[in-house]
């Protein structure tokens, strides 16, 4: 075949050719070209197995500290594995030059890059994995811990942001498998730095946590501190820019529930059922490590765990005290935006279809007035505490046992 790089007639396209002609590998030329894997590939490039002896042979030097600082942070992005015998770090094609980064790094641990290729029956086709691995004899960085000395600490911080950081409308979200790890790590950062991370407990995630920064401020003041470690690592500044095009993106979600109306003189005053469809948008920059504003599946999960499950097959009435009096669509919005917005500070509306005919669109505060202003009052009059402490109920309460009687001559 010829490569479509250097023109060169070639038995194969291998790395070996490809990072010589241009600084490519097969899978990024393979990209460029739009190219399947599957056509580029012979098939005895396919599955090869590390051989643990091309590493040298005896015990590993103890991990040093400016290594377990990037190990900790690859630990708190869930990029730090092992398979097998080895200890692996996951990286991505998109961001390559951030994993080579990091293999420069820990060089010293001997990890080293890899890039191989996998026939998935299930996707009925090659994939390509992106890794630095080492046997785990040479380098064993679990149990992980956070380093002690400050310096070190923002180490594995700015790592831990380049890989796992995300930047929804001036906010930062770090979502964390190692809850316990990502829970000292916000502890650090505000007892020695001041800065301020929310725990807002697995959000989207399937497990662990998700941080975010508790306002624009502390996202200004998180980066600043990290300035000169995240202009290091390749390709992470332009995460965490404001610039760049946006997209709206919508998900649909159906749900079941029953509700009434007190006090509605029609027929919405009877409990009664309906199938709801709720739509919800989030507009925000287009992020460039991940081409998307957010992952789909990752708003489905979000959106699933913190309000279709708690309104499925509910009685809406009964599910909240805002909702108790009326669960009108317009009531029931600005209930569950409240529930989104701290996840979703790009949030810019939803749309709660009661019938085909009869729907709502509703636009709620932004995340800083929201946490500035508070819950609605709209939805607090019935567990406001003042309720029940006027002096038109105190002159109920004089007013004695006539109260209770009815129909009594
Ligand atoms: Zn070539």
């Amino acid at each position: 075949m010829r490569c479509l790089e250097c023109g060169a007639r070639l038995e194969r396209i291998d790395n070996e050719h490809l990072l010589q002609c241009s600084g490519l590998t097969v899978q990024e030329y393979a990209l460029r070209h739009h190219l399947p894997l599957d056509l580029i590939l012979h098939p005895d490039q396919l599955d090869v197995v590390p051989d643990p002896a091309a590493w040298p042979s005896g015990p590993g030097r103890p991990v040093s500290e400016p290594a377990r600082a990037v190990l900790s942070g690859l630990g708190l992005a869930g990029r730090l594995g092992r398979e097998g015998d080895f200890t692996v770090v996951h990286g991505e094609v998109r961001r390559l030059d951030l994993l080579l980064w990091t293999q420069a790094r820990l060089e010293a641990c001997g990890l080293r890059f890899m890039q191989t290729y996998h026939y998935r029956p299930d996707g009925h086709r090659v994939e390509a994995r992106n890794t630095l691995r080492v046997p785990a004899r040479l380098c064993d960085p679990f149990p992980l811990r956070l380093p002690d000395d400050p310096e070190r600490f923002l180490d594995a911080v700015a790592v831990f942001l380049a890989f796992a950081g995300e930047w929804h409308a001036d906010y930062l979200f770090l979502p964390t498998r190692d809850g316990t790890l990502g829970r000292a790590l916000a502890h650090r950062l505000a007892e020695t730095f001041g800065i301020r991370l929310e725990d807002l407990g697995p959000g989207w995630l399937a497990e662990g946590v998700l941080l975010r920064t508790q306002s624009p401020d502390h996202t200004w003041r998180l980066l600043n501190l990290l300035d000169r470690r995240l202009e290091e690592l390749p390709g992470v500044l332009e995460q965490f820019a404001p610039e760049g095009p946006e997209a709206t993106i919508t998900k649909v979600f159906e749900f079941d529930s029953a509700h009434f109306i007190t006090d509605h003189p029609g027929r919405c005053v009877n409990l009664h059922g309906g199938r709801y469809a709720l739509h919800v948008r989030v507009t925000d920059r287009i992020q460039p490590a991940t081409g998307f504003v957010m992952d789909y599946g990752e708003l489905k999960a979000l959106v699933k765990r913190r309000v279709i499950d708690r309104l499925d097959h509910q009685n809406l009435n009964y599910v909240t005290s805002g909702l108790a009096w009326r669960s009108s669509t317009e009531l029931l919005a600005t209930w569950i935006w409240e529930q989104l917005i701290d996840y979703l500070p790009g949030l810019s509306e939803l749309v709660i279809h009661e019938t085909a005919s009869s729907y709502c669109r509703y636009v709620g505060p932004d995340l800083e007035t929201f946490r500035r202003e508070g819950p609605s009052t709209l939805l607090g009059h019935f567990a406001d505490p003042e309720l029940g402490r006027s002096p038109w109920r105190a002159r109920l309460r004089e007013q004695g046992p006539a109260l209770k009687v009815v129909g009594e001559g």
